[in-house]
C-alpha cells in the first residue's frame, strides 16, 4: 500500500489546487494521502468532494499540521483523521489564523522599515482565504529580487533573528494534542529532524510529546541518511510511539515527490495499523480480474 500522511495545497503554502493535488496522488499511484496544510482545514470538503465526484481510487485523510511552541522552538504537530467538522476544533484554529494574521503585520512592518514596501498586500492577494505562512512572505521577496532562491531569502530574512522573522505566540506542544485528540484524530511529531535541534533536546522533545499524550511519530521524511532513519526509528520505540510517514509535499521538485521513497521498517507499529484501510486500487481489482478471464486464453496465459 502506498501511502504518504503529510502534504499541502494552496489553502496554505503549497503551490497546487486541491484537484491538482490529488490528481498527483493518483498519477504517483497512492493509495492513501493526508491533506495536512497548516492550522486550517478549509481544503477537506473540497477534496473529499472531488474524490466522490472523480471515483477516484484514492483514500483522503483528513489532517492538518498545527504550528506549536516548544521551549523556543517552533514544533509542528500534524493531526491525523480529525473531523473537520468539529465547531471547538475549527474555533481553535481560527486562533492560530487570527496569529498568522498578527504576525504578518508585524513581518511586514519590519520589512518596510528595511526599505522593503508592499509585502502584506503582496502576500494577504496571494493567500485569499487560506493560511498565510512564512513561504508566502519569501515568495513575495524572490519575485521583487531580494534573493535568488526561496532558502536564500529564508537565510537572509525569515529564519530566526533576520529582519523579517517575528517570534509567534503558537499553542503550546501539550494543548495541540489535545486539540486534536478532541477532535477525534491523532497527534503525530512531524519531521524531527527540522527544528535543528541537538540530541539532547530532540530527545527531551519526543519525552515531552509521549508525555502528552502524542501517538506517532514521522520517522520517515525524503532526504534523510539510512542513519537519521535509524535514530528517529530507535527513538519511536523507545517511547512507544506509531510511526509515521510523509512527504510534506509542497509543490513539484525534482527532489521530493508525494509517496517517495516512504517505506517503514517493519518491526514499527504504523500509525495506520487500526485504521482498517484496504487500497481501493485491491478493492477494485476483481472487475478487473473478471474482464480478463472472460478474455480468450493465449498460450501466453499458460500458467507456468
Ligand atoms: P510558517 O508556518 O508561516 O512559519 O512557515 C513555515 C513554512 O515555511 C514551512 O512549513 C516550510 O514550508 C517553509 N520553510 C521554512 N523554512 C524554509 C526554508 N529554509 N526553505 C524553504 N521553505 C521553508
Ligand atoms: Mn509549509
Ligand atoms: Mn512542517
Ligand atoms: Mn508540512
Amino acid at each position: 500500500m502506498k501511502i504518504d500522511l503529510h502534504s499541502h495545497t494552496n489553502h496554505s503554502d503549497g503551490l497546487l489546487p486541491v484537484a491538482e493535488l490529488l490528481a498527483r496522488a493518483i498519477s504517483c499511484n497512492l493509495d492513501v494521502l493526508a491533506i495536512t496544510d497548516h492550522d486550517t482545514v478549509s481544503a477537506l470538503p473540497q477534496a473529499a468532494a472531488w474524490l466522490t465526484e472523480t471515483q477516484a481510487s484514492l483514500t483522503l485523510i483528513n489532517g492538518v499540521e498545527i504550528s506549536t511552541a516548544w521551549h523556543e522552538f517552533e514544533i509542528h504537530i500534524v493531526g491525523l483523521n480529525i473531523n473537520p467538522d468539529c465547531p471547538q476544533f475549527l474555533a481553535r484554529l481560527a486562533s492560530q489564523q487570527q496569529r498568522r494574521l498578527e504576525r504578518a503585520q508585524e513581518m511586514a512592518r519590519r520589512l518596510e522599515k528595511a526599505q522593503i514596501p508592499g509585502a502584506l498586500e503582496a502576500v494577504l492577494a496571494e493567500v485569499g482565504d487560506g493560511a498565510i505562512t512564512r513561504s508566502h512572505f519569501a515568495r513575495f521577496l524572490v519575485k521583487t529580487g531580494r534573493a535568488d532562491s526561496i532558502n536564500a531569502v529564508f537565510k537572509k530574512y525569515l529564519a530566526r533573528g533576520k529582519t523579517g522573522y517575528v517570534p509567534n505566540n503558537w499553542v503550546d506542544l501539550a494543548s495541540a494534542v489535545q486539540w486534536i485528540h478532541d477532535a477525534g484524530g491523532q497527534a503525530v511529531l512531524a519531521h524531527p529532524l527540522k527544528y535543528n535541534l541537538n540530541g539532547r533536546y530532540l530527545k527531551r522533545l519526543v519525552t515531552d510529546f509521549a508525555a502528552a499524550g502524542g501517538d506517532a511519530m514521522e520517522i520517515i521524511s525524503p532526504q534523510q541518511t539510512p542513519v537519521q532513519r535509524r535514530d528517529l526509528w530507535t527513538l519511536c520505540l523507545q517511547h512507544q510511539l506509531t510511526a509515521s510517514v510523509g512527504s510534506d509535499f509542497h509543490q513539484p521538485t525534482t527532489w521530493n515527490e508525494l509517496g517517495k521513497h516512504l517505506y517503514l521498517p517493519d518491526d514499527v507499529t504504523p500509525v495506520w495499523a487500526n485504521w482498517g484501510l484496504v487500497p481501493k486500487r485491491l478493492t477494485q481489482e476483481p472487475e478487473a480480474t473478471a474482464v480478463l478471464s472472460a478474455a480468450p486464453t493465449t498460450s501466453m496465459d499458460t500458467p507456468r
